[in-house]
């Protein structure tokens, strides 16, 4: 069983709530039993269940163990607000493929109408989604999902990353080059190839404006197609992290 502790030292680790609950009352876990737990953030380590409560658990490590479910690039996807519950299909999905972080943004053509009241509610279940999936596909981090952007937001942001893929495709054709072609290019000029660190933006349902394209552009982005055929949003977020993945080697 590999869960998130809540708290976690080099000897011991508590779990609450919800995996607490879970432990106990679901997996029916006895003290002495084994699990492996993470810190969210890189550290793992197994664990043999010490103290248990429907709403508490303790648990003393056996054995730190070297970080298991972590690629070595860390490519976080900027996703255009999509429609109704879709950004959770695409935090679920990315932290199983291998995500590091999330950054959903708003965009011209976006179909949804952007509610700042609901940002709150909704970040906290994007963020419970993404620990979920972490937890079920035994990564050693829990991937950020951060607050929405503006576009003029995001297109500041795109000097922190070494490489920038912005998913555009075109009436008539598809635009720039694919992107295996520009990720290995990216790699041949990192001086470490091994850890590079990748932004990969997705447009909404309704594309991306030609002005948004030349604006992220000149902000140091690289234009890529994703192959001959148009994804949906939430596919395109999907396809671009696989084929990373596939070209990291991991
Ligand atoms: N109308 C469909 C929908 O409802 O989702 C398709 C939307 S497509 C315009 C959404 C985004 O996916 C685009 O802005 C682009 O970032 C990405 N995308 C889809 N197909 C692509 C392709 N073949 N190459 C590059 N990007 C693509």
């Amino acid at each position: 069983y590999f869960v998130k502790a809540e708290s976690f030292n080099e000897h011991s680790v508590t779990l609450e709530g919800d995996d607490a609950h879970h432990l106990v009352r679901v997996m029916r876990m006895k003290p002495g039993d084994e699990i492996i737990v993470s810190d969210g953030e890189g550290r793992e380590a197994v664990a043999k269940l010490s103290g248990l409560a429907p709403g508490r658990v303790e648990a003393d490590i056996l054995e730190l163990r070297p970080v298991s479910g972590e690629p070595g690039w860390s490519v976080t996807v900027a996703q255009a607000l999509p429609k109704g519950d879709k950004m959770e299909l695409v935090i679920q999905k990315g932290t199983e493929i291998g995500a590091a972080a999330f950054v959903p943004f708003q965009s011209e053509r976006m179909v949804v109408q952007y509610d700042e009241r609901k940002e709150g509610k909704r970040l906290e279940r994007w963020r419970k989604i993404a620990k979920e999936a972490a937890e079920q596909a035994h990564r050693s981090i829990i991937p950020a999902v951060r607050p929405v952007l503006g576009w003029r937001g995001l297109v500041a942001s795109l000097a922190q990353y070494d490489s920038v893929f912005f998913c555009y495709e075109k009436e008539g054709g598809l635009s720039g080059s694919g992107l295996r072609d520009a990720v290995r290019a990216a790699a041949s000029q990192a001086a470490d190839p091994s850890s590079l660190k990748l932004l990969v933006i997705v447009g909404p349902e309704g594309g991306f404006t030609e002005r948004e394209a030349s604006e992220a552009e000149a902000a140091g982005a690289v234009t890529v197609g994703l192959g001959k055929r148009i994804l949906r949003t939430e596919t395109a977020a999907m396809v671009a992290l696989a084929c990373l993945m596939y070209e990291s080697g991991e």
